[in-house]
């Protein structure tokens, strides 16, 4: 199996924006056996702004465009310097790709994309994406962020015709309301369609240091069902659930790609 599989910030750090070591080693050690296994991997990881906020001390993830673009520089390093260091005590080669908005919307610019990940994945490396938050830039006439990584995960999985994307998050899947307001609320275990009562469904962002929440979730549900992609949203809490996922057993929230 192809699989993308995106980590958020909520999963990766604590909510200071310090590396939550317990569970990123866990889910290096996960994806590392499940590489083992046969089955090909590409991680799309946040973390770059949160861990740069953390690791420079910051009181908070910055509000303005330098201040983002200087703590992504800081924590990006900081998160690829611990991948290497995790990856590679399981003998797995870890590589860095930073996307903007021109690299996956541009059809010259994507096809580079897909021909260095498909190398990459032929020399058994783990291509680790994140966008390229240092430079990417919004301005008048320059729009050049994607602005969040779940649909960057999406247009990823799309573009190397994954099999699976799965979304690490801080939530177990798909609610009938918002869990942490509504103690009734239920979980959606299968998604056939991103109907207008599912759209509803979606709030607003969710943590502090991440910029995602469910409403960009179903925008990359929409994205690789409709290439006939599944996705797969659950808790990245407990990283060794990418063992059930991998074996077909229904966790989360699964969106069943277009046949
Ligand atoms: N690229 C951002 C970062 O690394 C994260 C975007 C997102 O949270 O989706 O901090």
């Amino acid at each position: 199996m192809r699989i993308v599989v995106k980590v958020g910030t909520s999963t990766l750090a604590h909510a200071g924006g310090r590396l939550n070591i317990r569970r990123v080693e866990l889910m290096c050690k996960v994806l590392s056996d499940i590489k083992n296994a046969g089955h090909q991997v590409i991680l799309v990881s946040s973390g770059a702004i949160g861990m740069g906020t953390g690791k420079l001390g910051l009181p908070g993830r910055p509000g303005d465009m330098p201040g983002k673009q200087a703590a992504a520089a800081v924590g990006q390093c900081e998160l690829m310097y611990t991948y290497d260091k995790l990856f590679s005590q399981y003998s797995h080669v870890v590589a860095q790709l930073l996307l903007t908005a021109e690299d996956i919307h541009h059809s010259g610019h994507s096809a580079h994309v897909k021909d260095c990940l498909e190398r990459l994945l032929e020399w058994n490396a783990l291509p680790i994406i994140n966008e390229n938050d240092a430079v990417a830039i919004d301005e008048i006439g320059i729009h050049t962020t994607i602005g969040e990584n779940d649909s960057l995960s999406a247009i990823v999985a799309r573009l190397v015709d994954a099999d699976m994307l799965v979304l690490l998050s801080d939530i177990d899947g798909l609610y009938t309301a918002d869990p942490r307001k509504n103690p009734d609320a239920v979980l959606i275990p299968r998604v056939d369609a991103i109907t207008e009562d599912i759209l509803a469904l979606a709030g607003g962002t969710g943590s502090s240091l991440g910029s995602g929440g469910m409403a960009t979730k179903l925008r990359a549900a929409q994205i690789v069902m409709e290439a006939g992609i599944d996705m797969v949203i659950t808790n990245g809490e407990q990283p060794d659930i990418l063992y059930d996922i991998v074996d077909g057993k229904a966790v989360g929230t699964r969106f069943m790609g277009k046949d």
